[in-house]
């Protein structure tokens, strides 16, 4: 081939309007067609410092190599790339390209790396220089590979350029690599979620085909750590000032230092009451990530300053045709209210040994009916008339020594110690379901079961439903049964009851606690803290909604 000569129509794309694509691009369509999807058209986020598909971009975009990279075009093909050096050599000119990985001793460069290079060097022939070879830098070991373009990896290269235009036309990503070892590594896994996809798929094909075997064959791999090492911050003390020096975080309480926090070490910023944010600190939460929930020094969760939101945007435009489709809306209503109902039994049938049996089979089959409500009036009848039963049975849950009794479920204001603690740790959920859904690109005011209302965030709503009794309820009895909590922790206020300083921080710490215990996912089989199965959940609505899976599964427990 002629070294300045593109493919046999190169000359008709020119004609033709067409995206350009970059090298980067390439690499990464060539790593995973699907990640360069997310990436690319989604716009999604990576979720860690994980791994990336050419392994170097995570190092070119936080060093100086990102600053002086070359940029070049070949029009005809469409391609711009970003060249970090060139190296010439007997005339000619090899572009040079950084992994930050090292390489076996005689190993070969990946395929996205030997093609993006070829890019770099099909568009540096279009510029007029000789170029048959590129070389790919490993930073990990020092160590260089010389990549020769021949007519194989050019052929590759283009093949790519042409496929990833393809694939950037549409909306909907190409489906998770089956069991790749690639997927253990890719910084996109929690929001691709592979296997989880797969072995849905196999559970409804074997639903389908009424083979049980087909779905217990499918392996769920965990690709992301069991727990999110990094923790929110809840600063309650009023009056104090939470402020940023560069990547620490300082709470002042009357002008003296009370906390210092890593930035890297938080996940989220709760602030209950008259607490001062500095604008340098909301600068550089939201450069990192980090949401700042805003609750009455009650608790009552009313806002959240986030960098801005998911890029997404497909996402929530099939969210808003669902909130307005009666029937899917209420296909997937059906399971947030009996994966409720499922749990409010289980956690009764665990801490109420002589719980009347007929409650626990009037649930059951709340339950049941539940999952095939023809119409969301019946569901709401069903949701009420299950809670009533439950909420008859609570005050069982309590042990005949503790200091609180419980007779039913009031709100608004909660006029008793027990309705205190469960609507302060209800509010804590609303906020943890917010952050999930906004980090899943998700609207959280846009809720199926509940309708859209002013200030109401209806989809956290709908995604904690199921998750009521497990975190809130079981943490509220075991605070109750345990006497951590006391009377002289509540005072009356009106008509209803507050909780002191001391009680709140009480329940704030038994509730970060359980968040981050352990749980066996009962879909997937593997472990995971409470934290990251909301995230899981909030990505399985997503997955649904995109129509990657055929329905969400409630997280419900034995
Ligand atoms: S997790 Fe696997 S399938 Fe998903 S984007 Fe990454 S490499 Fe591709």
């Amino acid at each position: 081939m002629d070294i300045n000569t593109g493919p046999s129509n190169a000359g008709a794309m020119e004609s033709q309007p067409h995206t350009v694509v970059t090298d980067e691009m390439v690499a990464d369509f060539v790593f995973c067609p699907r990640f360069a999807h997310l990436k690319w058209v989604q716009g999604e986020s990576a979720d860690s410092g994980g791994a990336d598909s050419g392994e170097a971009e995570e190092t070119r975009a936080s060093t100086s190599h990102w600053l002086s990279l070359t940029r070049m075009s070949w029009d005809a093909l469409g391609v711009s790339v970003g060249i970090e050096r060139i190296e010439y050599e007997s005339g000619e000119s090899l572009p040079v390209r950084t992994c930050s990985v090292g390489r076996a001793e005689g190993a070969t460069a990946s395929a996205s790396d030997a093609v993006a290079l070829c890019i770099q060097g099909l568009v540096l022939r279009a510029n007029s220089h000789l170029c048959n070879a590129g070389l790919l830098h490993c930073e990990g070991d020092g160590t260089t590979i010389r990549v020769s373009f021949d007519e194989k990896l050019l052929a590759q290269a283009y093949d790519a350029v042409f496929k990833l235009r393809e694939m950037l036309a549409e909306p909907c990503a190409p489906i998770p690599l089956a069991g790749e070892d690639k997927c253990t590594d890719c910084a996109y896994a929690i929001t691709c979620m592979p296997d989880e996809i797969a072995f849905m798929e196999a559970s409804s094909r074997a639903r389908a085909s009424l083979d049980e075997d087909a779905s217990r064959q499918a392996e769920v791999r965990r690709l992301v750590p069991a727990r999110d090492d990094r923790l929110p911050l809840h600063v309650q003390v009023q009056g104090a000032v939470i402020s940023r020096k560069d990547q620490v975080v300082e709470v002042r309480v009357d002008g003296k230092t009370a906390s210092q926090v890593r930035m890297i070490d938080l996940s989220q910023v709760c602030v209950y009451g008259n607490i001062q944010v500095t604008t340098q600190a909301i600068r550089g939460f939201c450069s990192s990530n980090i949401p700042v929930c805003y609750f009455s020094r009650g608790g009552w969760f009313y806002g959240i300053t986030q960098s801005t939101m998911g890029k997404n945007v497909l996402v929530r435009m099939a969210q808003y045709d669902v909130v307005t489709d009666p029937d899917r809306a209420l296909s997937i209503s059906r399971r947030f209210v009996a994966g409720k109902i499922r749990n409010c039994r289980t956690l009764l049938r665990r801490n109420c040994p002589d719980c009347d049996q007929t409650v626990l089979s009037g649930l059951s089959e709340y339950a049941d009916r539940a999952i095939s409500a023809d119409q969301m009036p019946s569901l709401l009848g069903i949701e009420g008339a299950a809670a009533s039963a439950y909420f008859g049975s609570f005050g069982k849950m309590l042990s005949s020594g503790a200091e609180f009794d419980f007779k039913s479920r009031n709100r608004r204001p909660p006029k008793d110690p027990v309705n205190a603690v469960l609507s302060y740790l209800y509010s804590m959920l609303v906020k943890d379901f917010t952050v999930a859904a906004m980090a899943a690109g998700l609207d959280p005011y846009a809720g199926f079961y509940h309708q859209p209302l002013q200030g109401r965030p209806a989809l956290a709503l709908d995604l904690m439903e199921e998750f009521r009794p497990l975190i809130c309820d079981s943490i509220a009895i075991r605070l109750v049964n345990t006497s951590a909590l006391k009377q002289s922790d509540f005072t009356s206020m009106g008509d209803g009851v507050a909780m002191s300083d001391e009680a709140r921080r009480k329940v704030i710490a038994a509730y970060e606690a359980r968040l981050d215990s352990l749980v066996t996912h009962p879909l997937f089989g593997y472990s995971i803290s409470y934290r990251r199965v909301l995230s899981v959940q909030a990505g399985l609505v997503k997955r649904w909604l995109l129509g990657e899976i055929d329905s969400y599964s409630p997280f419900c427990t034995r």
